[in-house]
């Protein structure tokens, strides 16, 4: 489903991602960890090509993402074709970023209206479902400012699958919530993994990297340095900075 090839990012004289390789297969839920500046959300911004990789390549279903290799040099994609891979790719971050001046229903009709033509009744129909989905039908024409930060979670996760993406981005979707609100957001990931939705996700997250994740990577200094189940990284670690990370963390 995803394949990211040797992948190289360079901010200045900051070589920050060193050459990452990962596949992610349909359906897998793949739990990236690493220490604070090892490239995590850099990598994931790569692969829908928010931020533009230097070297290297990524393929969604085979088909390349920003930068394809063409007689040995890399070429841009055309934009049309970026824009239409990138529709396929849901992002969820850390601040929720949702459209404060639209009621809810309103910041998960807007992109299935514009990008994909879908008439206001069936993106109001989709709307409502995804709000059911994750348990805030009763939010529908609330303003976001007057949501919790859980809440505004669940809605940033409805909007992100209004696109009915293939793919699902998350980087620390939970790291800036009250404790309390943590659990009903990693719920909604959860069930999603459960339907068969393929998941990248960044979190600190133990119990959901432990009980959910098919493989869990760890990051450091830019490259993947170990990945492998769960039950094996958290019990087994081979490499010494993956034990040192995951003893400052546990
Ligand atoms: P954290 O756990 O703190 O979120 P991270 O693993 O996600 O860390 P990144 O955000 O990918 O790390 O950052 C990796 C490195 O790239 C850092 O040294 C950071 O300062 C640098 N960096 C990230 N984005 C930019 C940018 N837009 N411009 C310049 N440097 C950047
Ligand atoms: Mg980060």
């Amino acid at each position: 489903m995803i394949k990211i090839s040797n992948v190289h990012k360079t901010f200045g004289t900051n070589h920050v991602l060193r050459g990452v390789n990962l596949e992610v297969r349909q359906g897998e839920v793949v739990v990236i960890l690493g220490p604070s500046g090892s490239g995590k959300s850099t990598l994931l911004r790569c692969i829908n090509y928010l931020e533009a990789f230097d070297q290297g390549q990524v393929l969604i279903e085979g088909k390349p993402v920003g930068k394809m290799i063409m007689n040995d040099q890399l070429k841009e994609i055309p934009q049309k074709e970026l824009n239409a891979l990138r529709q396929e790719v849901g992002m969820v971050f850390q601040s929720f970023n949702l459209f404060p001046h639209k009621s809810v229903l309103q910041n998960i009709t807007m992109a299935p209206e514009t990008l994909r033509g879908m008439s206001k009744e069936d993106a109001r129909k989709l709307a409502s479902d995804l709000l059911r989905k994750v348990g805030l039908e009763e939010k529908a024409d609330s303003r976001p400012s007057s949501l919790s930060g859980g809440q505004k979670q669940r809605v940033a996760i409805a909007r992100a699958l209004a696109m009915k993406p293939k793919v699902m981005l998350f980087d620390e979707p939970t790291s800036a919530l009250d404790p309390e609100k943590v659990g009903e957001v990693l719920q909604v990931m959860r069930n999603l993994a459960v339907e068969g939705m393929t998941m990248v996700v960044v979190t600190h997250e133990m119990s959901f990297a432990q009980e959910v994740a098919d493989r869990v990577v760890i990051m450091d200094e830019g490259i993947i340095i170990e990945e492998g189940p769960p039950g094996k990284i958290f019990k087994e670690p081979t490499q010494a900075r993956t034990k040192l990370f995951l003893s400052q963390i546990l």
